[in-house]
């Protein structure tokens, strides 16, 4: 994610008029496609090469808001039984009977037409299990096996749910400009030396933790609009109606954007296709610049897609399996920078993991650092140290108010999420000062250095989830001791 200084640009005035984004389409009952659901999960077990977890996914727009259906495909991987399956339900966080899913100071920002919510009703749960519980103030669902699925074992869990989508600029819901579908789905929490790591939505940072996973999502295309999602896509037409059947592998999380005002625009570059959703005629320049940059780098781009939608947002832009969102009111180089940010993290983040909900600095850092890189090798040497200076001097300033308060702040970086006390001091550790940090690095360690350690970190955690102290090791596989020099830094600033 990118959080907005807002003194950095100038927010547009965005009409108070409630637009409806109207979706013509006919209800299908959840009944017929889980039927169509079982006849397809058949013909999928024929045709499966390889056993990895698989989320198959129906979703049906329609004048109330998405039917779902889904089966997820989980392969046991780790070495040990699992007595349960944990999902969290992202979504959930946006019901009305829940704390509002964003910080008291963006709220006004988040929903410009009033507190919109949003809603999650699951309708039907079955598959090879005992029991589950649907955990509302959590937004978790639970299932519990009879037998402990055992290592390299695979279980079938399928869902029927609908989605009441909210009216918001927040990640997830519609505006104005069209519909966010992102964390709509109960995901496979992330399973972290056996056991699933799960913490409460927070309303600060990304609380979002996956492991990743191939993804089948089939939707119906809403008349008169343009689509982006992760993965690689098709469109059909069937009795008149556009259908879109995408799939993507090893990504942390699916995502769509789906706009009736937003036009397309799509190339290939270098194997990777690119698909864009929005009117700067730069976008498409900045992300080739980034492939190019992040893959010479720290290892070739991991997928065969990118997509990039301008949309409204109430941060500078969020990440999402090979796809990305931009805030679109944001201008000239600071988009470019968003853009750059954005497409780093599908290094940092998408396909090297981190726990999001208690080392958000890991990913963070990284990634604004590689934005710093694609400044100097694009030659713009002028805003990459702008990027460092303002780092310093805003972190600077914060580190006097904490002091002024007599909570001084030197010395942290890392914790848990739900224990920031607010946005101001979550961005100043998670993307200041750990941009600090590697700045640090390249001066003390020398950029060659500093680079082949992050290749080594980003060639090892492919795909996987990496700790801090994973992270770390890493470092001190190509320059013994890097760390604690690191540490010290951390510990002193
Ligand atoms: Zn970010």
């Amino acid at each position: 994610m990118t959080y907005v200084f807002l003194d950095k640009f100038r927010r547009h005035i965005l009409s108070c008029a409630v637009i409806v984004f109207c979706m013509k389409k006919k209800f299908l009952s959840a009944i017929i496609i889980f039927t169509l659901l079982l006849s397809a999960l058949a013909v999928v077990a024929c045709a499966k090469q390889e056993d990895v977890t698989t989320y198959e996914i129906w979703l049906d727009f329609n004048d109330e808001g998405v039917a779902c259906t889904q089966n997820t495909h989980f392969v046991n991987n780790s070495t040990t039984a699992l007595s349960n399956l944990k999902f969290n339900v992202y979504a959930n966080a946006f019901d009305s009977k829940k704390p509002l899913p964003c910080a008291s100071q963006e709220q006004a920002e988040a929903y410009p037409n009033g507190v919109s919510f949003g809603k999650f009703a699951l309708e039907q749960l079955h598959g090879d299990f005992q029991s589950y519980e649907f955990d509302f103030d959590k937004n978790l669902i639970t299932v519990d096996f009879a037998q402990p699925l055992q290592a390299g074992e695979s279980v079938d869990v399928q869902f029927v749910y609908s989605l009441t989508l909210p009216n918001t600029l927040l990640r997830y819901g519609f505006n104005e400009r069209g519909v966010s579908l992102t964390g709509f789905y109960p995901q496979l929490c992330a399973l972290v030396d056996g056991e699933w790591y799960y913490d409460e939505f927070s309303a600060i940072g990304d609380p979002y933790f996956a492991d990743v996973a191939n993804y089948e999502v089939h939707f119906n295309l809403p008349d008169g609009c343009e689509y982006i999602s992760s993965g690689n896509s098709k469109t059909s037409e069937n009795d008149g109606e556009l259908t879109v059947d995408a799939t993507a592998e090893n990504i942390r999380d699916f995502a769509i954007i789906i706009s009736p005002e937003l036009s397309k625009k799509s190339e290939k570059y270098k194997g990777v296709e690119l698909n864009y959703l929005g009117s700067n005629p730069y976008t498409l320049e900045y992300a080739k610049k980034a492939i190019d940059v992040y893959s010479s780098l720290f290892g070739k781009y991991a997928y065969d897609t990118l997509s990039i939608a301008d949309m409204p947002f109430v941060a500078g832009g969020m990440e999402y399996g090979s796809l990305c969102v931009v805030n679109e009111d944001i201008k000239d180089v600071a988009y470019e920078e968003v853009v750059a940010h954005e497409i780093a993290h599908q290094w940092w983040y998408s396909a090297v993991g981190s726990n999001n909900l208690i080392n958000a600095w890991q990913d963070e850092g990284l990634t604004n650092y590689s934005t710093y890189l694609y400044f100097v090798d694009h030659c713009n040497i002028e805003y990459a140290d702008l990027m460092i200076s303002d780092a310093y001097s805003q972190y600077s300033r914060f580190c006097d108010i904490q002091n002024s308060v007599g909570e001084p702040a030197t010395g942290k970086l890392g914790g848990k999420l739900t224990d920031f006390p607010g946005n101001y001091y979550y961005t100043n550790l998670t993307y200041n000062k750990s941009l600090m940090v590697w700045k640090h690095a390249q001066d003390v360690l020398g950029k060659d250095t500093l680079i082949k350690a992050l290749k080594n970190y980003a060639d090892k955690y492919k795909f996987k989830i990496a700790s801090e102290d994973d992270l770390w090791n890493s470092l001190d596989e190509i320059r013994p001791d890097a760390s604690r020099m690191l540490k010290d830094y951390i510990k002193a600033v």
